[in-house]
């Protein structure tokens, strides 16, 4: 089976195809660096880093951009109200533009520890303003926007197909009406493009001339200068960074409404008309032609309920926080991947620890498969098929819209039957290395620690024989290899997955 991804536009599993051969450009929402993002952020970080490991395994060649908002998020995600930064700017007694240095680097330093692969792009909103203007101005040029006293708007009535992925239509949207506090604004759903330092926003720091897109350090009211709305901003970076068009957008559940419904919006009404030349494919004008999100975390702790993990429900956990605790990032990883990206994971500490758990057991057989001495003997060897049957089965798993859960489910069969083996022949051998490759490439968590010891070919010889002696049940042998491994190091038990051996 190729690859199938649920699609929220279309609100179907599809096959993916991109704009253009075996090239993919992925578009990810990242953090908005006012605090530290917590494992809930990274989830959905982490479908976008696993969907374009992914892609690369199936031999496409990925541009992914990722950016970083640093200015014009306001609070409850909304066209009024404070910019997230500049609030926390105000907290912490220091100016916007250290804010989102200080919180930036700490995001960085937290998805290097994560094991992210860094993506080809990772603009950062100040420094695309000019972007963002140039796309503002031609909505304005092409009567999709408006201007008022304190700002730009996007009209939506401008746009029949406002709604098409968040199921908000403006029928939806006027049948619940909201209370309008912005009187200026044509539809209530009109939403900002660009806002005037004026009025509630004249203590705005970070502000740029809406004429030439410079940097303007005037404070109090200038309308002549402003800042960007949050939508726009993606709009324009993944618009340079990435093209008109892109194959896959990624973000959390929480983005599809407002943020990735306006981005739509701007995106496709200010293409060039001449997009794509002939190529029918790429002249539906359309902005992304895929669209992941990622459901969100709930957290279950201790005798509460689930609960979102939010900020403003002061539930958050990060993963400075997980470490404190003793679990390795890896376990981190491993916990969020485990779960379907469509299944709320309810975060849990019995959780976290089935998870470190269960990444053990994989770096265990994949240190003893690593380790594994070829001076086996060949009879009741295992086929090269039956590596290939579960690499298939894994392969058909991740292809089925990234469905982890299942895919894991395969490498712990693949490790039964293993243990089960007890003989291989040097092809299998191969053929398992190579697919222990690609599992590692997938999920990027497996990684064997210093501590776990690689083991020496001696013990290995030694580990092979006891399980050869425990077929031919000469249980003497087996008994004498024991108390051999034991003398070097290690504990051996008989389990009915076979014998499983440690260092002490
Ligand atoms: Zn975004």
């Amino acid at each position: 089976m190729s690859l199938h991804l649920y699609n929220s536009l279309t609100k179907k599993e599809e096959e993916f195809v991109p704009l253009t051969g075996r090239s993919v450009t992925v578009y990810t929402c990242g953090p908005t660096v006012y605090g530290r993002p917590h494992i809930g952020n990274y989830s959905a970080f982490l479908m976008a880093d696993l969907l374009v490991r992914w892609l690369e395994v199936n031999g496409y060649t990925v541009t992914h951009a990722k950016n970083i908002t640093d200015v014009g998020h306001l609070v409850a995600d909304q066209d009024q109200g404070e910019d997230k930064i500049q609030k926390q700017a105000a907290e912490e007694k220091l100016d916007p533009l250290s804010i989102a240095k200080k919180y930036t680097d700490q995001y960085l330093a937290d998805e290097q520890l994560l094991q992210f692969r860094e993506p080809e792009f990772r603009p950062r909103a100040t420094e695309y303003i000019k972007q963002m203007l140039e796309i503002t101005k031609q909505l304005l040029a092409n009567h999709h926007a408006y201007e008022t006293d304190d700002g730009v708007y996007f009209s939506v009535t401008s746009f029949p197909a406002y709604g098409k992925l968040s199921g908000n239509t403006l029928d939806a949207l006027d049948a619940g009406k909201r209370i309008e506090v912005n009187e200026e604004k044509k539809h209530p759903a009109d939403f900002a493009l660009w806002k005037k330092t004026v009025a509630e926003n004249s203590h705005h720091v970070l502000r740029w001339s809406f004429e030439t897109g410079e940097r303007t350090s005037t404070e109090g009211d200038d309308a002549a200068s402003g800042f960007p709305g949050w939508h726009i901003e993606c709009s324009a970076m993944a618009r340079t960074c990435l093209g008109e068009q892109i194959d896959i957008h990624t973000g959390g559940e929480d983005n599809i409404f407002p943020h990735h419904e306006c981005e739509i919006a701007q995106s496709e009404c200010s293409m060039s008309p001449l997009t794509g030349g002939l190529n029918p494919r790429l002249t539906n004008r359309q902005f992304a032609r895929y669209w992941l999100h990622k459901r969100r975390i709930e957290i279950a702790l201790d005798g509460q309920g689930s609960l979102k993990m939010s900020k403003s429900l002061g539930n958050v956990l990060t993963v400075s926080d997980l470490i404190e605790r003793g679990y390795d990032p890896q376990d981190i990883r491993y916990y969020l991947l485990s779960v379907h990206y469509r299944t709320n994971l309810k975060f849990s500490w019995k959780g976290l620890d089935d998870a470190k758990k269960a990444r053990k057991k994989i770096t265990d057989w994949i240190s003893d498969v690593e380790n594994f001495s070829s001076a086996v003997s060949e009879k009741n060897s295992a086929h090269k098929t039956d590596v290939e049957k579960f690499s298939e089965e894994f392969m058909q798993a991740m292809n089925d819209d990234l469905n982890t859960s299942k895919a894991l489910a395969v490498i712990f069969n693949l490790m039964n039957w293993y243990h089960r083996s007890h003989a291989l022949t040097d092809d299998a051998v191969k053929d398992l290395q190579d697919f222990i490759e690609q599992i590692e490439s997938t999920f990027g968590c497996f990684e064997i620690s210093s501590d776990d010891a690689q083991i020496s070919p001696d013990v290995q010889a030694l580990i092979h024989g006891r399980a050869e002696a425990r077929i031919q049940k000469n249980f003497a042998e087996s008994d004498r290899l024991r108390v051999e491994l034991e003398r070097a190091g290690y504990t051996v038990k008989d389990t009915p997955e076979g014998q499983k051996v440690q260092k002490m």
